[in-house]
């Protein structure tokens, strides 16, 4: 039995979870709440960030249309965040043309000719008859097996290698289940018109941790951003100090009554060991980010430019004005985030920024995205370590050999994308920032048997794309 009130409550990593978790404590616990974040700003992933008179999130953002009515009405009515219903203008690049993204039936039938449907729709029916019901072991094996060799090739094969940087076959089934992409129930939904709507924040995805954080501090919790948590130090099976590392690099120990760690679950896991050299890793994908400003001005609709092919580099293209009108800037032009997912240690990972650009500026004009070299006005990278879980053949293993380990802490609660090892998305991510406050809220009698129940439920949590 864990007691709240037993000391301070300190909270890693201020991004949306955190922020939630410090925001509803905060009601309650007011200066007792703290939240120690490493890097300068606030929001984490989920962060709208403003430099140079640019305004960029980490990527493409948006809050999906079947986000949970309650969850939408905390932002709404709990944060005050107005939030835009917008169309989704995706394009997804085929065979070096653009189909609409996501595709309606009229608009993605036209792209294919009679026998490739034919064949789809014989590759599928195959499978149907003649495979057994099993979901298979890996992702190649259990996407052939829902929807027929050549609806995978075409479509999901390409891209799970560019996504993750591995071969399908050493990517668990799970890689399946935890992103929405992957599966015939999708495709088909996919297809019904009022799949292409979407909620944006009038003033940027970033507004929300903002906003949360206003309100948290509006309760006298505390929030320090550039404060890089280093050690873990325990008493009594309980952790009792944390090493936390400023902006000036000069250590400091706080101490702590209860602790809640959204960063990667490894990474804490690794700060608890005194021997950290044999500490179990949980693989990661990471990410580059080009935010760049060109001087050509995109005319469409478009918000969101997809390269699923592994013949272009970028992964992803969004022009953040189209998600909010309202987001303009300083200079006329228009304002890019292309993302490469990478791992640490691929070649384009260590390349010098400047060839980095020149390699997105010649995706930019091969994928039509502008007619002609693009002058950059402005532009910066942002690199993404631990951003996508990859759940090889083994992630389970280590994953519940750490956390069982962290189970035996009275009291660390392990949420949020990274503490839970999960592809989620922004909704999930405050579904279990609520419960978990509620949890703890509860007082005398909350307990971590009840709570590992409720960790369940979010694990079966998949991101949609
Ligand atoms: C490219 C991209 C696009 C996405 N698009 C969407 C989308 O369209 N819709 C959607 O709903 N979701 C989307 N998501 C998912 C969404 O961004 C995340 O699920 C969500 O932001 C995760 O929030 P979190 O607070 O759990 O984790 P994080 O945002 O990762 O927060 C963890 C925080 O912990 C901090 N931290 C880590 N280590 C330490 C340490 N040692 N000391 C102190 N602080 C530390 C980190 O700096 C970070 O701020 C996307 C994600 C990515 C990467």
């Amino acid at each position: 039995m864990q007691k709240v009130s037993a000391g301070k409550i300190v909270i890693i990593g201020a991004g949306i979870t955190g922020l939630v978790i410090a925001m509803e404590l905060s009601k309650k616990y007011g200066k007792n709440v703290l939240v120690l974040e490493r890097e300068e700003y606030i929001g984490g992933l989920s962060a709208t960030v403003k430099r140079d008179g640019l305004i960029y999130d980490f990527g493409s953002h948006r809050l999906h249309r079947d986000i949970q009515q309650d969850v939408r009405d905390y932002i709404e009515k709990t944060l005050g965040v107005e939030l835009l219903k917008r169309q989704r203008n995706g394009k997804l690049f085929f065979r070096g043309r653009y189909i609409h993204y996501p595709p309606n039936l009229f608009n993605f039938l036209k792209h294919f000719s009679t026998s490739e449907i034919m064949g789809f729709i014989g590759s599928y029916l195959h499978n149907f008859f003649q495979s057994p019901a099993s979901n298979g072991l890996n992702y190649h094996d259990a996407m052939v097996k829902a929807m027929g060799s050549k609806i995978y090739s075409t479509f999901y094969e390409g891209y799970a290698e560019k996504l993750w940087g591995k071969n399908p076959c050493d990517i668990s089934v799970d890689g399946k289940r935890k992103r929405v992409i992957g599966d015939f129930k999708t495709l088909r939904r996919s297809l019904h018109a009022k799949s292409s709507y979407y909620y944006y924040p009038r003033d940027g995805i970033g507004s929300i941790p903002d906003a949360l954080a206003r309100k948290a501090r509006e309760n006298k919790a505390e929030i320090i951003t550039g404060a890089a948590v280093r050690a873990v130090k325990f008493h009594n099976n309980r952790v009792a100090q944390l090493v936390v590392e400023d902006r000036q690099g000069v250590c400091s120990h706080i101490d702590v009554g209860m602790l809640i760690s959204t960063m990667p679950l490894d990474d804490l896991f690794k700060l608890t060991l005194a021997d950290q050299t044999h500490a179990p890793q949980l693989e990661w994908r990471g990410a580059k980010l080009v935010h760049a400003l060109t001087d050509q001005v995109l005319t469409s609709d478009t918000e969101t430019y997809y390269f699923p092919g592994r013949d272009i580099t970028v992964g992803r293209v969004s022009d953040i004005t189209k998600y909010s009108p309202y987001l303009r800037a300083a200079t006329p032009g228009t304002m890019l985030t292309l993302e490469i997912p990478l791992s640490e240690g691929d070649a384009l990972w260590n390349m010098d920024d400047a060839s980095l650009l020149d390699i997105c500026r010649h995706d930019l004009i091969k994928v039509n995205i502008f007619k002609k070299d693009p002058r950059i006005i402005n532009y910066f990278i942002t690199r993404l370590l631990k951003t996508y879980p990859v759940y090889t053949l083994e992630w389970k293993k280590t994953f519940y050999s750490i956390t069982q380990q962290l189970d035996q802490i009275n009291n660390i609660y392990t949420i949020g994308r990274g503490g839970l090892y999960l592809h989620c998305n922004i909704d999930h991510c405050i579904e279990q920032g609520i419960a978990l406050a509620k949890h703890l809220l509860a007082g005398e009698s909350c307990d971590k048997d009840a709570w590992g129940s409720q960790v369940k439920t979010f694990l079966t949590q998949s991101a949609r794309d």
